[in-house]
């Protein structure tokens, strides 16, 4: 036994566990920190999730300490960062992406101080404390192993994890400590896709009013059938049911089925013939900017590389929740959007563009409602998809959707005083159970169906009532999103070559 222990590859190892161990009792116990399990199936689930994240950082660690210089340069600083971000996972249920990454980078020094506690220094000094005191063990009792093996082992192991496994790749590059390295990658990745220029629209772009507040609201996997705005059986939308103010398109169809491709095809003229258009053109936040609109994307959604540019193109970014992920189970709500709103009409530009990307009917749907919206029951308790009922997974969706009413109702309450136009259009469907498909993550007919609907003020009608006879006129028949680009430009009294007469549901002549 003494023999074994002597070996240096055996204490070496000892030392690795060891090290894994307490990382992953303060790191990676706080990423998985409030995900909800329902079954002891659930538990073990999660258990070995964890389990495959501990052994990618066993393997990081095993890399990271065979020359000693490095491992006490380098740990120190790991654990200073990770201690930073779980003392924010559980004071303020914030996790690291690269929105986060982004706020670092662009604020100044003073920021930082301003999130300083006394609390926060202390659990930092006890990680230095506790790093300096692993680099003095590294140094003293720990004995350098054989290089090439180690290496070799080490290098297959970490890869396997982040690499060349696909089911690992994503959960492990989501958690600490990888999520340092994916998030900084990410955000200078959109950095380089917001940096590189796309050509400006050439055409004049020129508004026909001098007031006029419009706002886009992307939506998040909420169907068109669900609503009771389009005849659903349950009672999903009744306060915008009762608002006549209120123009449901029931039929709108799209091609794009992740948030990450319809979003861009939304924005920009791309469509079936042309979909490179979404990631070549400008959006028409552009031409907003063109015709004197003041612009802003609000933000309750991730920044990602297909649609940052569009982001960007807005006069001003402003995050709601820039430290949620879909890794996070805490409530992740669109009525934080709301103060947002109110910032931004209180500015003094008489032509305002709003474009909100709400998180809406995303799945872990519990997160996105309140309790005060749990009329129907029972709702789902477990985030493993197959242990819920159709009957659970209905249920909580459809709660959803009575936020969403509720979201979209102040909304528009707070618009209803102004000349105002508002377009809701969610980015695509959901799959709830049909033929056994699930959320959105493989193709079926449910996610082609998002959910669209318009609204406008007294004031906006007043001013354009040919505009608001069209509308209902158009609103029942089948549109495909591309509606969207042209449709906008027109709601909003922009004159411009772009708008295609037969692509506007404001036109007249539309048929
Ligand atoms: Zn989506």
């Amino acid at each position: 036994m003494k023999r074994i222990f002597d070996n240096k590859n055996v204490r070496y190892h000892l030392f690795i566990v060891s090290l894994t161990l307490i990382y992953g009792l303060v790191a990676t116990v706080a990423d998985f920190y409030g995900s909800p399990w329902s079954s002891a199936k659930d538990l073990v689930l999660l258990v070995m999730q964890a389990g495959v994240v501990m052994c990618a950082t066993y393997s990081l660690l095993m890399l990271l300490a065979l020359c000693r210089w490095v491992f006490a340069v380098v740990f120190p600083v790991m654990m200073l960062l990770t201690t930073v971000m779980v003392w924010f996972r559980y004071t303020q249920g914030v996790v690291l992406t690269p929105m986060i990454v982004e706020l670092c980078f662009v604020n100044d020094a003073s920021m930082a101080f301003t999130l300083l506690s006394f609390w926060l220094v202390v659990v930092l000094v006890v990680s230095f404390v506790f790093s300096a005191f692993a680099v003095w063990i590294r140094f003293r009792f720990v004995p350098s192993p054989s290089v090439l093996p180690n290496v070799a082992v080490g290098l297959l192991l970490l890869l396997s994890f982040t690499w060349l496994i696909p089911p690992f790749v994503r959960p492990v590059r989501q958690r600490m400590p990888f999520s340092f390295y994916s998030c900084t990658r990410e955000f200078l990745s959109q950095r380089g896709v917001v940096m590189a220029e796309r050509p400006p629209f050439d055409h004049p772009a020129v508004c026909q009013t001098d007031t006029l507040t419009v706002v886009m609201v992307i939506g998040e996997s909420l169907r068109a059938d669900h609503l009771q705005l389009n005849g659903y059986h349950r009672a999903t939308t009744p306060l915008l049911a009762s608002d006549t103010s209120v123009v449901s398109l029931p039929s709108v169809y799209t091609d794009e089925v992740f948030t990450h491709t319809s979003v861009p095809a939304m924005l920009t003229r791309a469509d079936a013939a042309n979909p490179d258009l979404a990631y070549e053109e400008r959006s028409f936040i552009d031409l907003f900017r063109k015709a004197g609109y003041r612009t802003a994307w609000l933000a309750n959604q991730e920044s990602v590389k297909n649609y940052v540019y569009f982001m960007n193109e807005c006069d001003t970014l402003v995050y709601a929740n820039s430290g949620k992920s879909l890794y996070v189970y805490d409530k992740w709500l669109d009525g934080d959007l709301l103060p947002l709103v109110d910032d931004e009409l209180s500015r003094t530009a008489p032509l305002k563009l709003l474009v909100l990307h709400t998180i809406g009917s995303h799945w872990w749907y519990e997160s996105h409602y309140t309790d005060e919206f749990r009329r129907f029951e029972p709702v789902i308790d477990t985030r493993i998809v197959s242990s819920c009922t159709d009957e659970e997974l209905v249920n909580s969706y459809d709660n959803t959707i009575l936020y969403t009413d509720w979201f979209l109702t102040q909304l528009i309450g707070k618009l209803k005083d102004s000349r105002a136009l508002m377009i809701y259009l969610s980015d695509h469907g959901e799959s709830l159970g049909e033929d056994g498909f699930y959320l959105h993550a493989a193709e079926h007919e449910t996610l082609h169906w998002p959910a669209c609907m318009v609204w406008m003020s007294d004031a906006y009608k007043a001013a354009f009532p040919a505009k608001a006879a069209a509308l209902r006129r158009n609103a029942g028949g089948r549109h495909t999103t591309g509606f969207l680009f042209h449709s906008i430009l027109s709601g909003a009294a922009i004159e411009t070559d772009y708008v295609v007469d037969s692509l506007n549901i404001f036109h007249n002549g539309r048929d």
